[in-house]
Parts: C-alpha cells; structure tokens; sequence
C-alpha cells in the first residue's frame, strides 16, 4: 500500500462543481462572494498596460486607468476609522486584491491615493477634516502624496528629520526640512500628479518634541505649479511601476494653517497647547503607525495576487509545452510531466494556498479588531504582527516564485508580451516599500516574544528552566480559533511520535511547532541573559530572531490551511486540499530538516525520506495541476500572455 493512499483521487460527481471551481470557492473561503462580485464588476478592458511605453506614457495611463476603475466603483471602501463597519473594511481588501489583477502600477497607484493618502486622513484625522478631505481623496478630484520616508531615513521612522513647529504668533505650523537628508523620497504621486501631501514629521510646540505627527501640506496648485516654499524632483526611471511617478519632496519653512495637523492622536489647541489622549510618546507613535495597518494587508494581498498570476501562466504552459520524445511514443512530453518542473511549481501552488488562507485570516482579525474601538492592545499587537508576518511573506515568495515561473517558461518567458517578466520587475519593490521585510520579521518576534514575556515574565532564569520542563510545548504558543483545530491535532500525534505517517497532518504541526517554541524559548533565554543595552549582544542574536518570525509564521499559515481544509464542503477539493497541505508542510519540513536533525526532532532516516514522499505528492497532483490554478481564482482570459492564445 502506497505511503499516500489517504491521498488517492476522489472524483468530482455530476451534482458536484468541477474541481478548479470548488478548490476557488473553498480558497477564498468566507470572502469568495465577495471577491467574486469584484471580479463580475471588474473593468477587464484595457487591463494590462503595452510594456513598451515610456516614463511619462506609462504615468499618463495609469492615471486614466486610475479613474476608470474609480469610475467602476473601486478604491471608494476607504471610511474613518471610528466608523468603519466589518463589511467597509473588508470591502477595501478586497478592492485592491481585484485591481492588482491588472496592472500593478495602477494598483500601487491606488494603494498611494487611496489606501495612504485617504488611509491617513481616515485613520489620523479628525471628523471635520475626514468630512473636509476624504471625499476628494477618494473620487480622486484632490490627488495626494504620503510623504512619510526621507533620505536619511526609511526603516527608522521614529528619526524623521522633517520638523512641524507651532508658531505661537501666526497661529500657523511651519513645515521645514533642516537638511538634505530631511527630503522627502521615493513618494508616490509626488513628481507628477500629486496637489496634497499628508507629511510625516516631528511636532514641535515651545521647543519641546512631542514624536511624528501628519500634516496635510498642499504642494501643488490648481494649474499644477509648485507652491512657494516647496521643492519638487522626479526620482525618474526605477526598476518596475513605472506608471507611479515617484519623486522627492523638501519644504523652506512652509506655512501651514493649524487645522491641517491631523490630530486624531495628539493636537494643538488654540491656545498653542499640546494635548494627546496617549500620554506616552512612544506608545502614540506606535498607535499612530498601528492606525495605518491596512496598507501593509493590501500589499501582501497585491502580492499574493500577482504570485497566482505568475503561477496559472507557467502551469498552464507548462501543460502544453513539449520538449524532447516520450521513449517508446511518437509523442513530445509536456514540461508538467517533469520531476524537476513539477518541483518548480507544484510546492509554489501548495504554498500559494497556504499563504492565500492565511490571509483569509488575517481578513478576518483585521475586521474584527478594527471595527471594535474598544478592543485590548493585545488584540491590536496580533493583528500588527500577523500584518507584517504576511506582508513579509507573501512578497518574498512572490519575488522568488515569480522568478521561477519566468524560468520555467524558457525563453517564451522573457518576452514582455507573455507578462511575467513585468509581474517581477513590478513586485520586486514590494519586498521594500510598506515596511522592509527583514524590519518586518523582526517586528514579528517583537510582537511573539512580548506575548511570551506575559506568560513567563515573572520567572527568574532557573524557574523558566524549571517551568518550561514542567509545561506541555504548545503553552508558548498563542493559538486562537484557526489554531484550535491544528492543536488537537498535535496532540494525538505526540502520543505516535515518530511513528506518525507522513502525510499525518498532526506530525506536520507538531513539528511547526516544535520549530517555533524551541526557538522562542532559546531566544527568550539568550535575551535575559544579555545585556539589552549592548548592541553587540543584541546584533548576534538577529539571526536568531528571524528565525523565531518565520517559524512563527509558518505554524500561522499551516495552521490557517488546516483551518481552510476543514471548512471545505466539497469532497474532491478538500482531497486536493489535504494534498496540497502535505505538499506544502513536507516541503517546509525539508527546507529546515537540517535544524530538525540538529535538534533531535527528526530521525536521519525520516528526514532523508522527506524527498520521496515530496515527489510523491508532486506525481500525484500533476494530472489536476489546471484545476489547481483555476482554484487560485485568477480568470485564465485575463492572465493576458500571448503564449497560452490560440
Ligand atoms: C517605488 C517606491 C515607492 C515608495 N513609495 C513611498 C511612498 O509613497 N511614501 C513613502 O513614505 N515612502 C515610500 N517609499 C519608501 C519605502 O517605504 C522605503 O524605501 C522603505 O521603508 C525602506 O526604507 P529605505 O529605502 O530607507 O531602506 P533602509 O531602511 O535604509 O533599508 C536598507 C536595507 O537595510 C536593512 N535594514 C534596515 N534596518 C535594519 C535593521 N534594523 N536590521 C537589519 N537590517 C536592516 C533593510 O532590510 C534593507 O535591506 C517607496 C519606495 C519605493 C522604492
């Protein structure tokens, strides 16, 4: 009996969807009406831009496209934050996964106008100024920047140079950049189109710094001149979206009327006093950046989309191309039919929808704790670093994966007609821009390692020790409703160790989470017993820390896939389903086996058989690799390459 007989095929009935069909429905899971309804309302003409056109061509269209797309209703889902219903909110994900179907500077665009710029007047302004602006960000009548990221600092933040100074005469605040490295760079919309800009700098009252603050500062007229005081390039020619007109933006002691502070987390009263309801700086600054989460959702979303796009264009080439004769035929074979390609591309689709249900989830949180005003920060905490786990993720495997689906189509897959080799010059960046993923999975640990202080905090290092023996392995791990399922699982499996079957789900997340608590406990116990204030000491433990956010991570996702698999209702995808989640955990048990045989939790001879029963899956799933993309929901009409007509 074959090692994957729980995995053999079952076929679909004729009362039942047909596979591609069911796997999208069971896919998208809770939102699949939703994102279908999209799809139903989507422009589909004229999608995708002619990669022969220049700068100024490109920036030209994808402002047009910009205002079709709102003319059909999307990019509007953008409402205040203290009134945002569950429904708004998930609306606007959804907007901007649809319109990253097309092109990806047309949607990059919309992320700038409406996700940052309208984000920023709904999540940090005031009613009146949420009345005053967001309208005009929305229906795109007032194009704007968010001119966050300056030369000198990107990653870091908290050290804008910009200074917003109250000026206790004027009754005005008094926008400047000191220095060179105070300019505002790489922002969307600045260069060109751009007339407001939502400016991130420190706010100064009385010569005392009360941390960034966001200002509306207009930089353009109605003619589209540049303001007195403000200094405008062009950041030119970039490595893809070149239909986004990044530029650079400084100020000369620009006058700004006070009412243009977005104060929703610290004002200026007519008085010339300072008032925050978050008394600590530190906490407001993160409050004010937790307050911008959405963009780093659509990213990973835009991301996830574009990864689904590269991998239905190579699989269904793959299916009809053939090189070299079938021995013993007058028959060519089709690549699919390759180990080595069905390595290519089989555990990236596995992985595609791994990562596609945790989304879901992260769907989920996002509206359930931002549509509660009162939740706990704790609630906030998950939902940032579940955030920044998935922006990470999704545009990383985006970048490696859509490389290989551009490989995997030979030279058929460098021709620009065929469109991948746009998808990888446009999602490159992503990897950067919202949040650079490696500050992001250490952002991750942060949020994983707070968590884990609240449970152990109390101890001294002898009691951890003491305790952690003395405590079952998952009591590390935060496991909320996806995770419940996953840690019933791990617990029958603990009790078969290593008798446990490879394709044994509960196997696959006791050792995700094996993986994960090791290495949170370890880092926990190096950290206590370092010097914090060393950066030496804190440095040689980064490595470390980035391990402790993927591991993390990877029990989110695969326990967001079991989650996904058990809400499945049709037979043969959920089949499917189990198989794709095998293939997607043996693979990820494979890349690490190296650490599972350094840490005693795999045998040499069970990890060496990981390869195997990979290959197995891989052999099993290649006669419905079309229905698996079907299931990625991309519209095969709209993938848009010259290679897949006729
Ligand atoms: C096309 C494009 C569009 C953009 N649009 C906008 C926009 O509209 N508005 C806006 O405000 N910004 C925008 N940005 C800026 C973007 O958000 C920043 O580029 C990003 O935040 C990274 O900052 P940085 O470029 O200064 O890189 P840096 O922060 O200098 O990072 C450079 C490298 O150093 C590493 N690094 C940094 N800190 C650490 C650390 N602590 N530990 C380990 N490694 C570290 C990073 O991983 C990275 O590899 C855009 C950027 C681009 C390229």
């Amino acid at each position: 009996m074959s090692t994957m007989t729980a995995h053999s095929v079952v076929h679909a009935s004729a009362d039942e969807l047909p596979l591609g069909a069911a796997l999208n429905a069971a896919f998208e899971g809770a939102y699949h009406e939703r994102r279908a309804a999209g799809r139903a309302l989507w422009p589909a003409d004229g999608m995708h831009r002619d990669p022969a056109m220049g700068l100024s061509e490109a920036r030209e269209w994808t402002l047009q496209r910009l205002k079709t797309i709102g003319a059909a209703g999307f990019g509007h889902s953008i409402q205040p934050s203290e009134s945002s219903d569950r429904d708004t909110l998930i609306q606007s994900l959804v907007d901007f996964e649809t319109i990253s179907y097309g092109d990806l500077s047309v949607a990059i665009k919309s992320g700038v106008q409406h996700g940052l710029f309208g984000g920023a007047i709904a999540g940090l302004g005031n009613d009146s100024q949420q009345q005053r602006f967001l309208g005009g960000a929305l229906d795109l009548s007032v194009l704007g920047c968010f001119a966050m990221t300056e030369r000198g600092h990107g990653s870091d933040v908290s050290s804008l140079e910009t200074t917003i100074s109250y000026d206790h005469e004027s009754g005005d605040f008094v926008v400047h950049s000191p220095r060179e490295t105070s300019a505002k760079t790489y922002i969307g919309n600045a260069a060109a189109h751009g007339h407001l800009a939502a400016v991130f700098g420190q706010l100064v009252v009385d010569g005392t710094q009360h941390g960034v603050h966001c200002i509306l500062v207009p930089i353009r007229d109605e003619q589209g001149a540049v303001l007195p005081g403000v200094t405008i390039g062009d950041n030119g020619h970039k490595g893809g979206l070149l239909g986004v007109d990044n530029g650079w933006i400084s100020f000369d002691s620009v006058r700004v009327p006070r009412d243009l502070l977005l104060d929703r987390f610290g004002s200026v009263d007519e008085n010339g006093r300072y008032r925050s309801s978050i008394e600590n700086p530190n906490r407001r600054f993160f409050s004010m950046l937790g307050a911008l989460v959405r963009g780093r959702i659509c990213i990973g979303g835009g991301a996830a989309v574009a990864t689904r796009r590269a991998l239905s264009i190579a699989t269904r080439y793959a299916d009809r191309r053939t090189q070299f004769r079938h021995p013993g035929t007058d028959d060519e074979t089709p690549l699919l039919d390759y180990l080595a390609h069905q390595h290519k591309l089989l555990p990236a689709i596995a992985r595609a929808y791994a990562l596609g249900f945790a989304q879901n989830e992260l769907f989920d949180t996002y509206a359930r704790v931002t549509s509660d005003p009162s939740h706990a920060p704790r609630a906030q905490r998950s939902l940032e670093t579940l955030a920044a786990g998935l922006k990470a993720f999704n545009t990383e495997f985006a970048n490696a994966s859509i490389q290989v689906c551009r490989e995997a189509c030979g030279g058929a897959g460098y021709m620009s007609e065929n469109r991948l080799t746009q998808l990888r010059a446009d999602t490159d960046v992503f990897a950067t821009f919202e949040g650079d993923n490696t500050v992001l999975l250490q952002l991750v640990a942060k949020g994983v390692l707070t968590n884990y202080r609240e449970v152990w905090g109390g101890l001294d290092r002898l009691g951890m020790v003491q305790a952690s023996a003395r405590m079952v392995g998952s009591s590390v791990i935060e496991r909320t409703g996806a995770g419940l399922l996953a840690e019933r699982l791990v617990t029958t499996a603990r009790r078969k160790g290593d008798a446990a079957a490879f394709y044994d789900r509960g196997w696959h997340a006791w050792m995700f989470e094996e993986r994960e608590r090791h290495s949170i406990d370890s880092l926990a116990r190096r950290m206590r017993a370092a010097d914090r204030d060393s950066f030496d000491a804190v440095n040689a433990m980064q490595d470390h820390v980035l391990f402790v956010a993927r591991a993390h991570m990877d029990r989110v996702v695969l326990d967001a896939f079991i989650a996904g698999i058990e809400a499945c209702t049709d037979p043969g995808a959920k089949q499917t389903l189990q198989e794709l989640c095998t293939l997607f955990a043996l693979t990820s048990l494979e890349a690490d086996a190296g650490w599972f045989l350094a840490h005693n939790r795999m045998s040499d001879a069970r990890a060496k058989a990981l390869r195997k029963q990979i290959n197995q899956v891989c052999h099993e799933l290649r006669p419905r690799a079309i229905a698996l993309v079907e299931g990625l929901g991309v519209p095969q009409e709209w993938l848009g390459s010259a290679m897949l007509e006729g």
